[in-house]
């Protein structure tokens, strides 16, 4: 199920007991958990969720009663059994305003086997009024008898990262790695075009290549003058001079 038919579901107010939203971003699945949560409760007219009905605009302003989002307390992130038992133990009690109580289990592919065991147990005895959406990077962390019984829904990937900057990027590293100081020359003029949104994009992209592009000997080097870009970037320096600075750095560093 993916999320048109997630919503088209929802719109018929055909809610399940449970759900795993995986795919997209922590974001994009925390919004999906929040569209089921709110479909859940609406107790307007017509498709669900309606927007308007007293339990939407409270769902909607996060203050509705019925809806609970569980993270971890924990350093680590890790989901423990106890607060699993202390959402079956609150799960077990009927709703305050809604028809439904609603449990998003924030990163659920964090659960230790012991609370996934818990999970399953209220998966077992469901109680009638409640439904769990469980928000999972990886799925496949959780248990086959959890997956099981749920549906899952799975968002769309995100768009890669804006490809003209990572091709530039690309450029300038092939230039740099091949010692070729007129290359770089090149390959860092249209960077002085730039708009400083798209330097603050570079600069990662130029990490992340480098990583795999650059040799570790010169890697330090090569991480000290993009950091030093960066902190020219925050400080709103235009990109021509951040161009300068790493077309003097990299060839510098080049003949060390
Ligand atoms: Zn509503």
């Amino acid at each position: 199920m993916d999320l048109s038919d997630l919503r088209k579901r929802l719109s018929g107010r055909r809610i399940f007991h449970a759900y795993i939203v995986t795919g997209g971003t922590g974001e994009k699945r925390l919004r999906a958990g929040e569209l089921i949560a709110r479909a859940a409760v609406c107790s307007g007219a017509g498709p669900a969720p309606c927007g308007v009905c007293r339990d939407c605009v409270k769902a909607l302003r996060g203050v509705h009663p019925d809806i609970e989002t569980v993270r971890s307390q924990r350093k680590d992130r890790e989901l423990t059994v106890d607060s699993m038992r202390e959402v079956r133990s609150r799960a077990a009690v009927v709703p305050n305003e809604a028809d439904r109580s609603v449990y998003i289990i924030a990163d659920a592919d964090l659960m230790n086997l012991q609370a996934q065991n818990a999970m399953l147990k209220i998966f077992e005895e469901p109680p009638g009024h409640a439904v769990f959406v469980l928000l999972a990077e990886n799925p496949l962390k959780l248990i086959p008898t959890v997956r099981s019984r749920c549906e899952t829904v799975t968002l769309p990937p995100e768009p890669e990262e804006e490809p003209g900057c990572r091709r530039l990027a690309e450029e300038i590293i092939k230039a740099y790695t091949s010692r070729d100081s007129l290359g770089l020359t090149r390959a860092l003029s249209p960077m002085e075009k730039l708009d400083r949104t798209e330097v603050s994009e570079l600069i990662p992209a130029l990490r992340a290549i480098a990583v795999r592009a650059v040799p570790e000997k010169d890697l330090p080097d090569f991480s000290d003058t993009l950091d030093e870009a960066e902190l020219m970037a925050r400080a709103n320096v235009n990109a021509g001079h951040i161009a300068g600075l790493l077309l003097g750095r990299l060839c510098d560093t080049r003949k060390r």
